[in-house]
């Protein structure tokens, strides 16, 4: 079994994490992809050695761990080394247009799962993958992911908060609070070479 724990880090563990990075998985609003199918296309068709994010959030706002949180992900060229990706399930109109659908439950557990992370790296800035690039921190190509404004969502996110004075989440120890680690029977998984 392929163990999505502290310890998959195929690539490595991240020397420094300044950048908590926000995508969407630029999959229909109205389907439950599950992050599983993610993990496949992944390491099945793409033939990568994991998942390329570290939290994958479906539909029904499940956090589902597809990386440990410290290891070298695979979501946006030249930041692997110093950042935290987080993808939502969902993204697009039933045209294929951005769409920033996502549901309640999703939304309710990007902050909490945010809020973790900045608890564990205080000095990373929260940003969306279209802000990486609209930077000129990545050399990706122009993308719309993750179909919102995540600097204005995280800002307002935080007011919010503090206005309800509700507690920051409390980390355990260096890792993240999941609902649940993705756990594939390895030798279903067929890992094409490149
Ligand atoms: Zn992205």
């Amino acid at each position: 079994m392929i163990r999505y724990g502290p310890d998959f880090a195929p690539r490595g563990h991240r020397p420094t994490t300044d950048i908590i990075l926000i995508h969407c998985s630029a999959t229909p609003n109205s389907r439950s992809t599950p992050a599983e199918a993610i993990v496949r296309y992944h390491m099945e068709r793409l033939g990568w050695r994991s998942c390329g994010y570290h939290v994958v959030i479906e539909r029904d706002g499940t956090a589902v761990e597809t990386l440990a949180p410290g290891a070298i992900g695979a979501h946006s060229r030249g930041l692997n080394g110093r950042a935290f990706g987080i993808c939502l399930i969902g993204g697009l109109d039933d045209q294929g247009r951005p769409d920033a659908g996502y549901s309640a439950a999703q939304w309710e557990t990007l902050a909490r799962e945010v809020g973790v992370a900045k608890q564990v790296w205080p000095a990373a800035a929260v940003m969306g993958h279209r802000d990486a690039i609209a930077r000129g921190l990545t050399s990706d190509g122009p993308k719309a992911c993750p179909c919102f404004d995540a600097v204005a969502w995280w800002a307002e996110t935080m007011r919010d908060a503090a206005e309800e004075d509700t507690p920051p989440p409390e980390p355990d120890g260096d890792k993240l609070r999941l609902d649940r680690p993705l756990t594939i029977d390895a030798a279903t998984v067929v890992i094409q070479p490149r």
